[in-house]
């Protein structure tokens, strides 16, 4: 299929950038495309003017620091699986990129795209969730920070106002014992995942849970959190926590699978998950 006539623009600054969608609120920024573009296709989208940021280069960065990786709206899902010094600040991104899409697509793809498309099955969204990141937002009245907990605010739905562009992301860094996985469910590996989790589990110098959280995919319109700190069961043992998940949520139902199979994956992937991160908490511990 072909998409409806749009407008182009291709700024080679942010400033520019900024100004062309200042002139055109509805127009759409352009990314990786690897979302935008099939939904022009399929006509599902109508935006009068495109602002393609591909050639601006000061959005094409990505800093490590050791508080955390700041992804900038240009850096390919790649480049960020592929970076060493971010998966060691954050090994949850580089877990979670994994499972998105394809590596063709994920040459493409943004990090920052996917974010600001919001779609409820997708990893990043509920990683940025769950890690307590933010989004720095830019547009020709000034910037400002959006914690995840506010951005994501409905399905397809980013807390962006017409003429703002997300400039950055930021992954906070793992404390110290912290372990962390992410497992999902997808019918075919590269797909959409059904159901999904993010966990992240932090020791005290005991060695006993002093936190655990769990951020979700695929069951809600917008990424939900949980904090399982209270629910951790003592040697490893997880099965509470899962109960309670499975009591809490409200899972979406579609075509792809059911409310109720989905709550059950959800118990699944969360004991598992969580065990894995207590596990590797507790050989950084050790
Ligand atoms: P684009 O497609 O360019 O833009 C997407 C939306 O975000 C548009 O509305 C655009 O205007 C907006 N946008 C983009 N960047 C900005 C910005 N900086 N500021 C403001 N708005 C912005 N994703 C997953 O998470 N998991 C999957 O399993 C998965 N599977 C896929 C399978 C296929 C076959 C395909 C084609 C895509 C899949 N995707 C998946 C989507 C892919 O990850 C996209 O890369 C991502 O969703 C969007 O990133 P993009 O850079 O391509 O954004």
């Amino acid at each position: 299929m072909k998409p409806p006539p749009f407008g182009y623009r291709a700024p080679v600054t942010l400033d520019e950038a900024l100004d062309a969608l200042a002139a055109r609120p509805s127009g759409k920024v352009l990314a990786g495309g690897q979302s935008l573009i099939p939904l022009l296709n399929m006509r599902l989208a109508a935006p009068p003017e495109l602002v393609d940021i591909n050639r601006v280069a000061e959005l094409d960065t990505l800093h490590v620091g050791d508080g955390g990786v700041r992804v900038g709206a240009l850096a390919r899902h790649t480049r960020v699986e592929r970076s060493a010094a971010a998966a060691a600040v954050q090994p949850l991104l580089r877990r979670a990129l994994r499972h998105v899409a394809h590596p063709v697509i994920r040459n493409r793809g943004t990090v920052v795209g996917s974010l600001a498309h919001a779609d409820p099955a997708a990893e990043l969204p509920a990683v940025l969730a769950v890690l307590d990141g933010t989004v720095d937002a830019a547009s020709t009245r000034g910037r400002r920070t959006i914690p995840a907990a506010d951005f994501f605010v409905g399905p397809l739905e980013p807390a962006l106002e017409p003429g703002e562009l997300a400039v950055s992301a930021y992954f906070p860094a793992a404390p110290p014992r912290t372990g962390t996985a992410f497992m999902e469910t997808a019918r075919r590996h590269g797909d959409y995942a059904i159901a999904g989790v993010a966990a992240v589990v932090t020791l005290d110098d005991d060695l006993r849970v002093s936190a655990a959280r769990a951020g979700y995919l695929g069951i809600s319109a917008t990424p939900l959190v949980l904090d399982l700190t209270g629910a951790a069961g003592p040697h490893g043992d997880w099965t509470a926590a899962a109960a309670h998940v499975r009591d809490t949520v409200d899972p979406v139902a579609d075509i792809h699978a059911g409310a109720a199979y989905r709550r059950h994956l959800t118990g699944v992937l969360t004991e598992r998950a969580l065990k894995r991160a207590a596990a590797e908490a507790l050989r950084k511990a050790e």
